[in-house]
C-alpha cells in the first residue's frame, strides 16, 4: 500500500546564491553541490520537491514557521540551530574565512580591521563569528541578505572585508570573484540538511537513506568532484 505521504511534494528552501552549493546556470537553473545532492536523493528515495530560493535568513526563518519542509543551503549544524532544528548527517565541512578585496594589500589579519567596516551576511555563521570579534578589534558589522551583495560592498571598498563559509569563498576566488583569502579559516562545523523540529522526521529520514546511498555508489563524490573538480 502507498504511504500516507507518498504524493506529497516538499517545499525545500534555499539561498539564493551560494556557490558551489546553489547558484543559477546560464539558464536560470539552480543547480550546485546542494541542487545535485537534493535531486540526486529525492529519485533514490522516490519523493517529489520545489525548491524555493528564498535567501538564507529568509530560508531558515521560513523553516521555523513551519512554511517550506526542509532547508537545503549550506547551512551549518550548530548547537544553537539544534534547539529549533533537526538536521541529517553532515554532508560537507565548512568553515568561516575572511576575504578581501584582490586589490588590498594593507589587510593581512584581523588586527587591520580596526576603525574599518566588515561585511556579513543576516543570520550566518560568518555574522556570528565577526561578532563575536568586532569589539576586540574594533570594527563594525555591515549586514546583507546575500553573498553576492556582500561581496559587492568588499570590492567596492564600502567595507574593508567579509566573513563567509571557506568552501564558498575559495570557489569563488577560482572564478575571479575579485576577493582573496589572507588569513586562515576559522573552525566552523558541518553542513547538515533541516527540518523544523520533531517535523517531518520522515523527509529526514529519506534524506539521510538517500545520502548513505549516494556515498556507497558513488553519486556524492561525482556531485562533488562535478563542482570542486580534483580540489573534491
Ligand atoms: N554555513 C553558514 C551558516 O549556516 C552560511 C550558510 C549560507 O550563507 N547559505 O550560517
Amino acid at each position: 500500500a502507498a504511504e500516507p505521504n507518498s504524493g506529497k511534494t516538499y517545499v525545500i528552501g534555499t539561498d539564493i546564491t551560494f556557490a558551489p552549493f546553489e547558484f543559477q546556470d546560464v539558464n536560470g537553473k539552480f543547480v550546485g553541490i546542494d541542487m545535485d545532492l537534493m535531486e540526486a536523493i529525492a529519485k533514490d528515495q522516490n519523493f517529489k520537491y520545489e525548491i524555493k530560493p528564498l535567501g538564507f535568513n529568509a530560508a531558515v526563518q521560513a523553516l521555523e514557521a513551519n512554511q517550506v519542509d526542509g532547508v537545503i543551503a549550506g547551512m551549518s549544524i550548530t548547537d544553537e540551530r539544534k534547539q529549533k532544528f533537526d538536521f541529517s548527517e553532515p554532508y560537507f565541512q565548512s568553515g568561516v574565512v575572511m576575504g578581501i578585496s584582490q586589490n588590498n594589500d594593507t589587510i593581512k589579519s584581523y588586527e587591520d580591521l580596526k576603525g574599518k567596516k566588515v561585511a556579513v551576511k543576516t543570520g550566518t555563521e560568518g555574522y556570528s563569528f565577526a561578532e563575536s570579534i568586532a569589539s576586540k578589534y574594533g570594527f563594525t558589522i555591515v549586514p546583507f541578505d546575500d553573498s553576492s551583495q556582500m561581496y559587492d560592498d568588499v570590492k567596492t571598498g564600502n567595507s574593508a572585508a567579509c566573513f563567509e563559509d571557506y568552501p564558498v569563498l575559495a570557489y569563488g576566488v577560482t572564478q575571479n570573484n575579485g576577493l582573496k583569502i589572507v588569513t586562515e579559516k576559522e573552525e566552523g562545523g558541518s553542513y547538515g540538511f533541516a527540518v523544523s523540529k520533531g517535523q517531518n522526521q520522515e523527509l529526514l529520514q529519506k534524506f539521510n537513506a538517500g545520502l548513505a546511498n549516494l556515498h556507497t555508489n558513488g553519486e556524492y563524490d561525482r556531485i562533488l568532484e562535478k563542482y570542486l573538480g580534483e580540489n573534491a
